[in-house]
């Protein structure tokens, strides 16, 4: 997932509240006869059972992590990728499979380096932040402990020096260290730039204390001179600390890297077709994309594993859901949800047929919550839900969560989402790392992930009432 449009928790604010209230009372008299059957109960168990025996998912995991491999947007592999997910879905035998082009500017990483100089002279690990400008520059740094403390620097203080931020991310089961830390990588490098800084480096965003370092996007201002910018592996950042405590320290940062044409990836879409409603959609997400240093295993392979294994064991049904069940693997979703923002746009006028949208992101640990957005409302679906996932040891979290990253954009237009809340607690030792590879994938997580994915889809297809998706 991106930095800028992580799942966090939202709180209803009062114009919100209101809205719901309004809703409700539209929504009641349909609610009322809106039920869910023993029989779709018993059928959505019989998911879950399998769910957990399901290697389907980790196969999939496996074959794009090892075939394919890195696969950043824009990139040959991540036209392999695409290849790969067409494949893969015609395999499985769905009832359609197609693409939809995605265009974007490209980025690339060519290579990356920067050591201290002078007397302590050595090397230090560290990759450039997607987004940054190629360049070499030699300077002094300049430490601060956060973003806040970059931002009061004095206007022109940091002409001809590197900006150092070097704030410690927390490990938390959710995004709390990660929200906490997320701007020093995006907004970060910008900011630096404003004061003068001719190159940037931050402590990494990650709780990994190994010598990796961790890439995601960063993006300059209007008018802003890009300057290079890197993360810096935690062992790394604390060296840095302790020569800085001896006196000045001069580094040299080396990135060759950048922005170039426009390119096109594809959207790749997998479809099981609904017996009595076919032009209404409950969506599962993920993204096909990774960075381009790990193999993407938990991000996001785990999420294109997850998704079509849950979709799979649906189609293999006797007999079709009632509303279609529609799998997306989406295009670059770490450069800023290009492939979700085109989706959007595409299919704006089908908001309201998109029932209920649901995205995997967020690693291969286990689910411990759910939610949805009209969860409030109650009745019997969130009842039958919270039997189910219960079984799985997920419990409802009202009030919780939010859309997934590629969710976001159809959500912002007013379809509802499904939210799990997934245990991150070694999420950030990966994500976006040279680490995030096959081998740290949990498989029994994983079909702890599928049986609950089949389950919500299955029962959310089956359900006769309304989720609330509407245009907005
Ligand atoms: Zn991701």
């Amino acid at each position: 997932m991106t930095s800028r449009h992580m799942p966090g928790r939202s709180r209803p604010g009062t114009a919100i509240l209101l809205a719901a209230a309004i809703l409700f009372a539209g929504v009641a008299a349909e609610s009322k006869a809106a039920k869910v059957s023993a029989e779709s109960e018993s059928t959505a168990r019989q998911l879950i059972e399998q769910g957990l025996k399901d290697d389907l998912a980790m196969n999939l995991i496996e074959s794009l992590t090892t075939e394919v491999g890195p696969r950043l947007a824009g990139s040959e592999a991540d036209a392999r990728a695409v290849q790969w997910a067409v494949r893969k879905y015609r395999e499985l035998g769905f009832d359609k499979v197609w693409t939809e082009p995605v265009t974007f500017r490209n980025w690339e990483r060519r290579s990356e380096g920067a050591e201290v100089l002078g007397e302590h002279r050595q090397k230090l690990v560290v990759t450039a932040l997607g987004g940054s400008p190629g360049g070499t520059v030699e300077a002094e740094i300049v430490r601060f402990g956060s973003v806040d403390e970059l931002r009061a620097a004095p206007a022109g203080s940091l002409s001809g020096k590197i900006a150092f931020v070097d704030t410690v991310m927390g490990r938390y089961k959710d995004m709390t260290g990660y929200n906490g830390v997320g701007s020093a990588r995006s907004q970060g490098p910008s900011v630096a730039s404003q004061k003068g800084a001719v190159g940037y480096l931050m402590r990494t965003v990650g709780t990994n204390y190994s010598r990796v370092a961790n890439t995601g996007m960063t993006s300059f201002g209007e008018g802003v001179q890009p300057i290079p910018a890197a993360a810096v592996a935690l062992p790394d950042a604390d060296q840095l600390d302790r020569l800085l405590k001896k006196g000045p320290v001069r580094v040299r940062l080396a990135l060759d890297c950048g922005w170039g044409g426009e390119v096109t990836s594809y959207n790749v879409i997998a479809e099981i077709t609904g017996s009595k409603t076919p032009r209404e959609w409950i969506l599962l997400g993920g993204h096909l994309d990774s960075w381009d240093m790990g193999t993407g295993a938990v991000d996001d392979a785990s999420g294109i594993g997850i998704t079509a294994a849950a979709a799979k064991m649906i189609a293999s049904l006797p007999v079709r859901p009632k509303r279609s069940i529609r799998v997306v693997a989406f295009a670059n979703e770490e450069r800023g949800l290009i492939g979700a923002r085109q989706y959007a746009v595409a299919h704006a006028a089908d908001v309201a047929k998109h029932v209920l949208a649901l995205e995997s992101d967020s690693g291969s640990g286990r689910l411990y919550a759910f939610n949805y957005s009209s969860a409030a409302e109650g009745g019997p679906f969130l009842e039958s839900m919270k039997n189910l996932m219960g079984t799985l040891g997920i419990e409802h979290a009202g009030g919780a969560g939010g859309p997934g990253p590629d969710v976001v954009p159809m959500a912002g237009k007013g379809a509802a989402w499904a939210w799990f809340g997934q245990d991150m607690t070694r999420y950030f030792d990966l994500h976006h790392t040279a680490d995030d590879t096959f081998d740290k994938v949990d498989r029994q997580a994983i079909r702890q992930n599928v049986a609950a994915f089949a389950a919500l889809a299955y029962m959310a297809a089956q359900y006769d009432g309304s989720f609330g998706s509407a245009k907005k």
